[in-house]
C-alpha cells in the first residue's frame, strides 16, 4: 500500500458548528475522499440510514467491538450514546485508495490525533459564538430541549480545546468556511 494514501482527514468540531456540512461539501469538491461512517448507538433520526450515516449498533455489540479492539477511537459522546471509529473502515478506504475524512468529536479527535500524529490532517471548525451554535441546533429541530441543553454545555467545554488543533476555520459565514476548508484540504492531500 502506498504511503500517501494512508493520509487521513479529521474535522472536528462543538456538535451545531457545521462540521458535518462543511465536511459533505469537501467530499463533493475532492473525488478521493470518502466519509468513515462510525459505529453508534444512539436512534436513527429520520432521515438517517444505516450504513450510509452510521452503522446502528446496539450498546452489547459497541461494547463486544471495544473488547475485540476494533475501534481506532470511540467516546461515549453523550450519556450512554456511544460513536466510534472502526479500523475496518480506514482499511477499506485506503485499500480503495481513497483519504478517510472521519467527522468526529473533540475528544476523538484529540485520541487520533495522539494516535496518528504523521500524515494526518485536523481541523477543528469553531462557532462564532454559544449563543449562535444554540439556535442553530434549535433551526435543526431534530433535537429535544433537553438534547440541545446537553450539547450547549458539551460545546462550551468542547471550544475549550481550540488551541490543540494546527487548523481553526470559524464558520460564521457557510461558503467562507468551506472555501476556507477547500484550501487547507487541496494543500494537504498534494504534498
Ligand atoms: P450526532 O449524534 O449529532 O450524529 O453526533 C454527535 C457527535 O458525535 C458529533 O460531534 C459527531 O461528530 C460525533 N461522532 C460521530 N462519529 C463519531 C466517532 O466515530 N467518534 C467520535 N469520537 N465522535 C463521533
Amino acid at each position: 500500500m502506498k504511503k500517501e494514501y494512508q493520509k487521513m482527514i479529521v474535522i472536528t468540531a462543538p456538535s451545531g458548528a457545521g462540521k458535518t456540512s462543511i465536511t459533505r461539501h469537501l467530499m463533493r469538491v475532492f473525488p478521493q475522499l470518502a466519509f468513515s461512517i462510525s459505529a453508534a448507538t444512539r436512534k436513527p433520526r429520520s432521515n438517517e440510514k444505516n450504513g450510509i450515516d452510521y452503522y446502528f449498533i446496539s450498546v452489547e455489540e459497541f461494547q463486544k467491538k471495544i473488547l475485540n479492539e476494533e475501534f481506532v477511537e470511540w467516546e461515549m459522546v453523550y450519556e450512554g450514546k456511544y460513536y466510534g471509529t472502526l479500523k475496518s473502515e480506514l482499511r477499506r478506504m485506503w485499500n480503495n485508495e481513497q483519504v478517510p475524512v472521519l467527522d468526529i468529536d473533540v475528544q476523538g479527535a484529540i485520541h487520533v490525533q495522539k494516535e496518528y500524529p504523521v500524515n494526518s490532517l485536523f481541523i477543528f471548525i469553531k462557532p462564532p459564538s454559544i449563543d449562535e451554535l444554540k439556535r442553530r441546533l434549535e433551526s435543526r429541530g431534530s433535537e429535544s430541549a433537553e438534547s440541545i441543553q446537553t450539547r450547549v454545555s458539551k460545546a462550551a467545554y468542547e471550544l475549550s480545546f481550540v488551541n490543540q488543533f494546527s487548523h481553526v476555520i470559524e464558520n460564521k459565514d457557510f461558503e467562507t468556511a468551506c472555501k476556507e476548508a477547500e484550501q487547507i484540504v487541496k494543500d494537504f492531500i498534494n504534498n
